[in-house]
């Protein structure tokens, strides 16, 4: 294929119908990406979770550790949870989502 001008035939810019799948593919990848980094469950097991005693079901929270934990303490409540449904994110855990019946040390109440 004949490409226009002293471009090189691969180069992005020779060809605007490459050029516009390249654009499309990196504005795809630019949106797609953060959503799906979301979706990740935050597992009890990270690191920064254990810490922070994350439990994705309330109620199995280590009462004798954590004695100021209540039963309406939950993510869904709390004033670090971003989300509306069952799972959501929490602006501790970036790229993950909890449950909104888990709870954390961090707990705060929404105001
Ligand atoms: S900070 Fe709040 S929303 Fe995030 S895990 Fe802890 S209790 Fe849940």
């Amino acid at each position: 294929m004949k490409t226009p001008g002293n471009a090189p035939p691969d180069f992005p810019s020779a060809n605007p119908r490459r050029r516009f799948l390249a654009t499309v593919a990196a504005l795809g990848a630019a949106f797609a990406l953060p959503a799906a980094a979301d979706t990740a469950p935050l597992s009890e097991t990270d690191p920064t979770a254990q810490a922070l005693g994350y439990k994705a079901d309330g109620s199995q929270v280590d009462a004798a550790k954590f004695p100021k934990h209540s039963a309406q303490q939950q993510c869904a409540n709390c004033n670090f949870y971003q989300g509306t449904a069952a799972t959501g994110p929490c602006q501790l855990f970036p790229g993950k989502s909890v449950s909104a019946k888990g709870w954390c040390s961090a707990y705060a109440a929404k105001a």
